[in-house]
């Protein structure tokens, strides 16, 4: 793959999430230390340093020097640069191409602004500008700092791998959001104008379009009646009669056109720097309402769709105003909409979003029961994900084959049905026992894959649902389809680093991800001259529990043992499952006395707090034994700790268990226990 085969301006977008989720600002470089995207904000002191010449060169061959270890440590680092400044390094692989983001600056250390103030003056930097800097300067927690980086890291380099998808679901989701946002400001004031208005200004700044403007029918014309953008003055005089055959079309077939032929442009009289237009009707089945025109941007084809889409909504929406019939209605119900299932908590729990569908939709088209299937994992059969008067507990236990029953076909066929009369039209033995005869199946779909099935029926008022609100439904349900794909992205990748870091029996973190934590830490005290412990231990004599009591009470000994563990130490400790009995905590800035205290407490927890359920086990109690090795006293490297620990662990053992010792390379001494 070739660096020019990928996106920029989708790995801004990616980029741009990211810092949403996290609120940390990043540029992107390649592999090589090229800029393709610079963050968004700067540190004020790096833009003083790069007005200087020489400062701007050893700013550069800074990032770029570290850009490259980055690349080759291919995992979060952190370089201290010219200004005193820290900058994490996040190399991110996209298939077989290197980029590297990277975090913008921040300060560990008082006397580093100290020294910068002094250093500052041979770059030709102003002290004044330097010390009311240095004065604003919030110092940050290396630590802190780099656990969040490293959570990026994961995020990014899970998630990006497989770009293509994830940027059509993220990009998808972006424009919906903001779509269901605009439509929400209209509320109570609502006027045909503000409607069309929005409809401009989502065009203009969602799709990139250059000149815009609605024009609206008046007998057999259609006048501009809002136009913003480049050419505005240009566009706004002219009028389009619907016996020209370009827009005679688009109305007839109720679809959008593109003209980009100079003649046809020339004989709507627009003037030459019109080079292209899109049509689209802003229109309902049964009435055009107006035309809206984008000017001079080609569109592509999945806009053009999320375009047509948007004015037929609006389409509706003026129709709605105009017959003042249940526009309030519909308008508060859009609020709901997106408040409850496009705002971020819900995109980020599927079973929320799940629930706000049914209860939105429900209210829109005044039904009693209402019900949201969603393929399982096999997709063989649809399982109820969000109910409304149907007992949840039953609705639990509902299945539907795929291609049976309405819903299973519905979800097969991609194809809505509509039924006013369930009596009547249904002639299957099995007849849903409803309370009123009119029933509504809306497949949910992106593009043309079916994801899922809505299910109304039993209106309130008993009425049948019409053609307008299957209308209004088909589209309600592109929007929620989009929102639940989304979140079901989200929470797969969350459970997905959950998952592969994680051991299952215990909860506590697993071996690889201890590793690569000991690496980290290991890197972090060799770069800033620091310390840290490590403590292993080993449940004595387990093997006689599983022997006289049972494996599946030893299972249960191992994840009461984690609990009390995870209590036992501190918040800023590593604990992870080492092997099958043993565990082990990374203790970071941690010295040999201190190490011993939380070990201990460690060893004496699990020893008092262990409910005591067995049977058979021949024991009082059940304890561990913990070994402690300290960097870099005991060990400059992974390997050398870790026997170490291993070492002192071993001595604990043979000199009586249930006791901690620290590893002390002389030969075992007595008085090293409680
Ligand atoms: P010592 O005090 O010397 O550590 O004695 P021990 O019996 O604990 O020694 P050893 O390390 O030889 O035995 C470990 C036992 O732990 C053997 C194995 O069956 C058991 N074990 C390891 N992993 C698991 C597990 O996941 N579940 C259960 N129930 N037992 C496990
Ligand atoms: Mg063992
Ligand atoms: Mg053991």
């Amino acid at each position: 793959m070739e660096l020019e085969s990928i996106d920029i301006r989708r790995i801004i977008e990616y980029r741009d999430f990211i810092s949403a989720l996290t609120s940390l600002d990043f540029s992107v470089h390649d592999g090589k230390g090229r800029l393709l995207a610079p963050s968004t904000s700067e540190d004020p002191a790096i833009r003083i340093f790069l007005s200087s010449e020489t400062g701007k060169k050893e700013h550069e061959n800074f990032i770029r020097s570290a850009i490259e270890k980055a690349v080759v440590r291919k995992g979060v680092s952190v370089f201290k640069g010219p200004v005193n400044q820290y900058h994490c390094f996040i190399p991110v692989q996209v298939g077989d191409i290197s980029l590297v983001f990277v975090g913008n600056a921040f300060y560990v250390a008082a006397k580093d602004l100290e020294e910068l103030e002094s250093k500052g003056s041979s770059y030709g930097l102003s002290l004044q500008d330097l010390r009311s800097w240095a004065k604003g300067v919030a110092l940050s927690e290396l630590r802190e700092i780099s656990e969040e980086y490293e959570t990026i890291y994961r995020l990014l380099n899970l998630s990006m791998g497989d770009m293509y998808e994830k940027r059509l679901n993220i990009e998808r989701y972006r424009k919906t959001r903001i779509i269901v946002d605009l439509l929400s400001e209209i509320g109570e004031d609502m006027d045909e104008y503000k409607i069309y208005s929005l409809l401009v200004d989502a065009i203009l700044f969602l799709f990139g379009g250059e000149t815009v403007s609605v024009m609206t029918r008046n007998g057999d014309k259609f006048v501009p009646v809002l136009t913003k953008g480049r050419f505005k003055e240009k566009v706004e005089g002219v009028m389009l009669r619907d016996s020209h055959s370009v827009i005679s079309d688009a109305i007839q077939r109720h679809k959008a056109v593109i003209c980009t032929e100079a003649h046809e442009l020339l004989r709507f009289a627009y003037p030459e720097d019109i080079t292209v237009l899109h049509l689209f009707p802003i229109a309902t089945k049964d009435e055009t309402f107006g035309l809206l025109g984008v000017f001079n941007s080609p569109l592509p084809d999945d806009d053009v769709d999320n375009i047509s889409r948007l004015c037929t909504l609006i389409g509706l929406m003026v129709k709605t105003f105009r017959s003042r019939k249940t526009y309030t209605k519909h308008i508060s119900d859009m609020t709901a909409l997106n408040l409850a299932t496009i705002g971020a908590p819900a995109f980020k729990d599927p079973d929320r979003l799940y629930e706000s569908i049914v209860e939105i939709s429900s209210r829109l088209m005044n039904t009693e029961r209402v019900s949201l299937m969603l393929p399982e994992e096999e997709q063989r059969e649809l399982l109820i994900k969000g109910v409304k008067g149907i007992n949840k507990w039953i609705a639990k236990n509902i299945r539907v084959r795929i291609g049976e029953g309405i819903a299973g076909r519905v979800y097969k066929e991609g194809q809505s049905l509509m039924v006013s009369d369930i009596e009547r039209n249904l002639s299957t033995q099995k007849k849903p026992n409803y309370r009123t005869g009119s029933f509504v199946s809306i497949p949910l779909k992106i593009g043309d894959e079916a994801i899922g099935v809505l299910n109304l029926t039993d209106r309130v008022e008993g009425e049948v649902f019409s053609q307008e609100d299957m209308t209004f439904l088909q589209h309600f349900a592109s929007y929620a389809s989009i929102a639940i794909k989304g979140a079901q992205y989200c929470s797969k990748l969350e459970e997905m680093r959950t998952l592969s870091i994680t051991d299952s029996l215990t909860g506590l973190f697993n071996r690889r991800y201890f590793d690569d934590r000991l690496f980290e830490e290991l890197q972090r005290a060799i770069r800033y001259d620091s310390f840290f412990s490590l403590a292993i231990f080993d449940i004595d004599d387990f093997k006689l529990f599983n022997d006289t009591e049972g494996h599946l009470a030893g299972d249960e000994v191992l994840k009461t043992i984690a609990e009390i563990a995870r209590e036992a130490v501190r918040s800023i400790d590593i604990i992870a499952r080492f092997g099958g009995e043993e565990f082990a905590i990374i203790m970071p800035q941690t010295e040999k006395d201190e190490a011993f205290l939380v070990a201990e407490r460690t060893r004496k927890n699990i020893k008092e707090l262990m409910p005591r359920t067995w049977e058979n086990f021949p024991r009082k109690e059940i304890t561990v034994s913990i070994g402690v090795a300290t960097f870099p006293l005991d060990g400059k490297d992974a390997k050398t700790l870790i026997r170490n620990a291993d070492k002192a662990l071993y001595r604990a053992k043979v000199s009586g268990k249930d006791r901690t010792v620290v590893w002390d390379a002389a030969p075992p001494a007595k008085g090293n226990t409680t």
